[in-house]
């Protein structure tokens, strides 16, 4: 494709698939990761793929970061919004810190790495913003209404910067994974997870490269009529 990726939180798990998938199709790809910096090296080292550690919550970071990448690789065409957190717990139970952080980066993360990007590429004419949304944020999850609030957040995030990007050849789409074997979660207790895949029709996990084919078609020049869409990947748990 010749295009220049960013990916948050690329460096393991679904970021680490969607970074493969990109670089495969001829995209210069570069990384982001929050902080495990033993993670990062181990993926730069096997794909050649460089990681820049930056903690995508937080504003000034983004716009310094995006710049960096920009001057050295090239004008940011595609920008995957892949990084994520949990902290889980029932809404009795759920601290504010737990409920901001989840903000802060799942949702805040979208709109500080879209200022930094999406106006270059509705200057240039050509651009993607991809964002890892959930099946949780359409709907709803006991004991994560700080995860579903910020999912269902970025879905709306979605569609109305489709709209202010269509006129110049910037698309805006989301994903909505269903629930994909990554460390997030191997971190859900295997008595609930057994319960989750039961109500899963294709009757597994989903596997990362699941989601990174949908973002590589997001991401390329044959979707340029798609815009404004959730595209569902979830083997079948959520159908609407
Ligand atoms: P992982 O926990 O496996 O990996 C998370 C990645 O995000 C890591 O690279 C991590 O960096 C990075 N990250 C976390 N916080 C920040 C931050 N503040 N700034 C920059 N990078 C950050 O997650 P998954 O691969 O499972 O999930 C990826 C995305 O997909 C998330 O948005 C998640 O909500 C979503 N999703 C996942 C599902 C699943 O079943 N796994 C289902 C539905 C949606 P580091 O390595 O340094 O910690």
């Amino acid at each position: 494709m010749g295009r220049v990726a960013v990916v948050t939180g690329g460096t393991r798990g679904i970021g680490k698939a969607i970074c493969l998938a990109l670089q495969a199709k001829g995209v210069t790809v570069v990384a982001n990761y929050a902080g495990n910096i033993e993670s990062a090296r181990q993926f730069t080292a096997e794909t050649g793929i460089p990681a820049y550690r930056w903690d995508v919550g937080d504003h000034e970071f983004c716009i310094h970061n995006c710049n960096d990448i920009a001057a050295e690789h090239g004008p940011i065409d595609i920008v995957v919004n892949n990084a994520g957190i949990t902290r889980d717990a029932v809404l009795h139970r759920m601290s504010f810190e737990d409920w901001n952080e989840v903000m802060r980066i799942n949702l805040g993360g979208c709109f500080n790495m879209a200022k930094a990007t999406f106006p270059g590429m509705r200057e240039r004419g050509w651009g993607r913003i991809i964002n890892i949304g959930s099946v949780n944020g359409q709907s709803g999850q006991y004991g994560q209404v700080n995860y579903a609030a910020a999912k269902s957040g970025i879905h709306g995030f979605t569609k109305a910067l489709a709209q202010e990007g269509a006129k110049f050849g910037v698309t805006v789409n989301a994903i909505a994974p269903g629930y994909v074997d990554t460390d997030m979660v191997a971190a859900v207790p295997a008595p609930v997870l057994e319960k989750i895949v039961a109500k899963i029709p294709v009757g597994r996990l989903g596997h990362a490269e699941e989601i990174a084919r949908g973002v590589t078609f997001l991401a390329s020049e044959e979707a340029g009529f798609m815009t404004g869409s959730t595209m569902s990947i979830n083997g079948g748990q959520h159908m609407y």
